[in-house]
Parts: structure tokens; C-alpha cells; sequence
């Protein structure tokens, strides 16, 4: 990768310095599941407020479709926050205009202003140059922190590279260099284990990945698609029996490719229905015992319904596994995606691999080498007149 600025190149001093974040957390009954994106930010954040300059958090906030609605509201965010930190989070009931200026404005150097859910404004993700250019004019800076983001051309991430320069924070600077220093030549066997909910999601990364990896292991409920390609009974589980013809070609792909192919040969099933919920005991041993093959694995997706216990233990064994085997210095181990973290801290593995990645979308992008919007705009270093 060519090189881009860092935090090292930029004087912040007495600056306005926007800052995008991913503070899309995930909430569940008012209460944050998992707070690995707030503590990831803090390093920026942290070295900013020494630095004196005045931080200017962009970010968005679930899906509120350009519409301006209180439930996706960054406020309790902002108050959030505040805990982790030693200074007070100001907030700007809107990211844009007269709100946001004024809360800048009575923001003092050293300290932090969240702006209102970017999503507030569909411009946002039309990537709208008149809006990119509203943003802009509230900073001197632009610091990309949010990689998880960084697969959207939209405004906050490409768009006002057009008026700002553009440096990578700490955050988006370690989740670079991992990425790269890990996965540029990875050492083989290669394999990714690839789970979650649906084939149509992941299907063209399972395409694009069959030429890449030596092991392809496939769980959760899009093996379910592929187990009907092969003709074996799924019951009344999840699948998309629309994607079968898609199935048979990464199959035969994966042939040609000589990467073998890995899917769910027994099944945890609930009391009184065939539905496969997670994979079975010999499942886990066939995972486990080509792991012992690899030298490098990767891994998005949760191979059963992990947030429903019995069914969380196919993820949970395949999880200590890894662990282990990285502990040992046998194995190189990168996981990613929103779930697939909750995922390893259920099992208490979540600092035991090599690296894991907050990124999901973002994440599967890179493994399938598409150059990310994002990281392109923040390799060109924005507009530094
Ligand atoms: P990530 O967030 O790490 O990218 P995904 O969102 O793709 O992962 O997948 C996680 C979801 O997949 C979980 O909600 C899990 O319950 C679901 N899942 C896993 N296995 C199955 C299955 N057999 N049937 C239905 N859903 C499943
Ligand atoms: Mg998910």
C-alpha cells in the first residue's frame, strides 16, 4: 500500500479537527452489548485533547434513512462518552449549519464536540459534494478514524477529501497496518471460515475468495444454501434456495481452485424441529483438525445462532481453539465483523487472537481486495490548499 498521513504529519494544535468515527454502537435495551468501538477511539481522541486541538466527532447512527428521527439520535452517545474520557462531550443537535456552529463555537480547544447523526441528511450517503462541503467548512483537518466506514463513498468519508486534508487516526492507522502486514502474504494454508446468516450477503466475497484461500469453511446459516445445493436434507432451516445455481458454481470454483471446501456435516438442531441452529460435534473436529493444516486463518460470521445458547458452542469451541493455537505461536488469526467480536468475547478470547478487526463490511471488502473508497481518498491526502 502507498502511504498515507498520520496524526506524526499534521500540526492540530488550536485546530478545528474533525474527527469520523464509527460510533454506530450496538444498544440493546438502553444498555451498551459491546463498547470495543468507543475504546478504540480513544487513542485519537486522548492525543488530540493534549494536543489542545478543538475535536470535532462526525459519526453516524443506525439507519435513518435521511430523516431526522430522535430514536437514532447520537445524544446519549455523547454522554456515553463522557465516561471514558476526562473532559465533557459537548453536543450540536445538528451536523451541519447554525447548530453545529454554535456548539464549535462555545467548544473550547482541548475539548470535544459530538455533531447529530450524519444520517440525519440523505446527502450523506449520496456523497453529496454541497453537504461534504458543509462539513468541511466546520474543520481545518479531516481524520479518518472509522475503517468500519471506509468501504462507503459517502460525504463524512470521501466527499470532504475534496475541501480538507486527510490523515488516518491511531484507530484506522493499526487497523491498516495489521490488515496489511498480516494479510498481504499471508503465510498458508490459508483459511477462512465464513458464517452469519445468509449466503446473499456474502456471496460474492465466497466467490472471490475460493482462488485466494487454501480452506474455505462454511457455517451459520448460508451453509444451509449449500447443503441444499448438495442435495442433503435441511429441514425447515434458513436458507435462499434461489442462490442454489450460485452455490454449485463457488463449488465447482473452489475444485478448480484446489481449495477445499469445508461445510457442516452434523447439525444442533431445537427440541421438536429440523432447524439447523449450529454445527454438530464432528463438525467441530473436522474444523479443528484442518486448522491444525493452516498457518494463517481468517474469520467473519459465527457458524450457529451463538446469541441463543446451546447454540453458541460450535462458535465457542472453534473460537478457543483458535485462541489456543495463536497462543502457542501455531497460528496467525484475524477475525472481523460485529458479531463474530461478540462472538469471541462470549468465549473470552477476545485479545487472544493475532488481531480482530471492528470492521465488517469493511473488513470482508479488503479480504476480497476491492480498494476501499474510503482508503483510497485518504491514500490521495485530501485537498491540502
Ligand atoms: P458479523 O456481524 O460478524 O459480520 P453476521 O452478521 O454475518 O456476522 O452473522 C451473525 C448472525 O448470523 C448472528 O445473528 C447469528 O445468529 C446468525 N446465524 C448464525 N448461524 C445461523 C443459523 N444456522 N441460522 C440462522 N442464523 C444464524
Ligand atoms: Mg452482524
Amino acid at each position: 500500500m502507498s502511504s498515507f498521513l498520520t496524526l506524526d504529519q499534521i500540526n492540530v494544535t488550536q485546530q478545528n479537527v474533525l474527527v469520523r468515527l464509527d460510533l454506530n454502537i450496538p444498544i440493546r435495551n438502553q444498555e451498551v452489548s459491546d463498547d470495543t468501538r468507543i475504546t478504540r477511539a480513544l487513542p485519537t481522541l486522548n492525543e488530540l485533547i493534549k494536543k489542545d486541538a478543538r475535536i470535532i466527532i462526525l459519526s453516524h447512527f443506525g439507519r435513518p434513512k435521511g430523516q431526522v428521527n430522535p430514536e437514532f439520535s447520537l445524544q446519549p452517545v455523547a454522554r456515553l462518552l463522557t465516561e471514558y474520557l476526562d473532559c465533557p462531550v459537548h453536543f450540536a443537535s445538528d451536523c451541519i449549519g447554525e447548530a453545529a456552529d454554535f456548539a464549535i463555537r462555545n467548544t473550547p480547544y482541548g475539548g470535544i464536540v459530538l455533531l447529530e447523526n450524519l444520517r440525519f441528511h440523505r446527502e450523506e450517503e449520496q456523497n453529496d459534494p454541497y453537504f461534504a462541503q458543509q462539513l468541511a467548512q466546520l474543520g481545518d483537518i479531516f481524520v479518518n478514524d472509522a475503517f468500519s466506514c471506509s468501504h462507503r463513498a459517502h460525504a463524512s468519508v470521501v466527499g470532504i477529501g475534496d475541501y480538507l486534508p486527510i490523515v488516518a487516526g491511531r484507530a484506522m492507522q493499526a487497523e491498516l497496518m495489521a490488515l496489511q502486514s498480516i494479510l498481504k502474504e499471508p503465510k498458508r494454508p490459508l483459511m477462512t471460515i465464513a458464517g452469519g446468516s445468509k449466503v446473499s450477503t456474502k456471496l460474492e466475497l465466497l466467490t472471490n475468495l475460493v482462488s485466494k484461500v487454501d480452506y474455505l469453511v462454511l457455517g451459520g446459516g448460508m451453509a444451509n444454501t449449500f447443503l441444499l445445493a448438495q442435495g442433503t436434507d435441511i429441514g425447515e432451516s434458513l436458507a435462499e434456495p434461489d442462490l442454489i445455481e450460485q452455490a454449485h458454481t463457488i463449488i465447482a470454483k473452489a475444485q478448480e481452485n484446489n481449495c477445499t471446501l469445508i461445510l457442516p456435516q452434523d447439525y444442533a438442531t431445537p427440541d421438536g424441529a429440523f432447524k439447523i441452529m449450529d454445527i454438530g460435534v464432528t463438525s467441530i473436529r473436522t474444523i479443528q483438525s484442518a486448522l491444525d493444516q493452516c498457518q494463517t486463518v481468517v474469520w467473519n460470521g459465527p457458524v450457529g445462532v451463538f446469541e441463543v445458547p446451546p447454540f453458541d458452542k460450535g462458535s465457542v469451541a472453534i473460537a478457543h481453539y483458535i485462541a489456543q493455537k495463536t497462543q502457542e505461536g501455531k497460528l496467525v488469526s484475524v477475525a472481523g465483523g460485529g458479531d463474530t467480536l461478540a462472538c469471541l468475547n462470549k468465549a473470552g478470547v477476545g485479545d487472544q487472537l493475532t488481531y480482530t478487526s471492528t470492521a465488517g463490511g469493511a473488513f470482508l471488502e479488503w479480504l476480497e481486495g476491492k480498494t476501499l473508497a474510503g482508503i483510497s481518498a485518504l491514500l490521495a491526502g485530501g485537498s491540502q490548499s
